[in-house]
């Protein structure tokens, strides 16, 4: 079981941002920027690659929302999957990285 899910089902804990039926919104616990927000489903895809592209729209919808809570729709952000052993991926459920609180680089990929 990814520790995600354990997130998810209340047994390990997090600094919750917005939460609905389908997606959950969460700190970051090694924040890479002044606001990092992990953005993931409820229902365990391993994997950007594995994700069944209806949830998408739904995911869309929630992301623009965390967003305007904290206010990141007006001074912008980064949003990042990471898919996979190249892609750095390290947690193997589906999240989406929101990063942003600060003008970001552009550099260290
Ligand atoms: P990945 O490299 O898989 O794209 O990113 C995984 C992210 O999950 C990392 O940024 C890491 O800091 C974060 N993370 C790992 N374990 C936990 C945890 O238990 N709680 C929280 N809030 N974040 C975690």
């Amino acid at each position: 079981m990814s520790i995600f899910r354990k997130i998810v089902s209340g047994e390990i804990p997090c600094n919750k941002v917005l939460e609905n039926d389908d997606f959950l919104a969460f700190h970051d616990i090694n924040p890479k920027a002044p606001i990092h927000i992990l953005i993931i489903p409820k229902k365990e895809y391993t994997c950007f690659q594995e994700v069944d592209p209806k949830i998408m729209v739904g995911l869309t919808e929630f992301t623009h929302k965390v967003a305007k809570l904290l206010g990141l729709d007006e001074s912008g952000y980064r949003l990042i999957t990471n898919n996979g052993s190249d892609g750095g991926q390290e947690v193997m459920h589906l999240h989406f990285h929101l990063l942003g609180g600060a003008k970001l680089s552009w550099n260290h990929l």
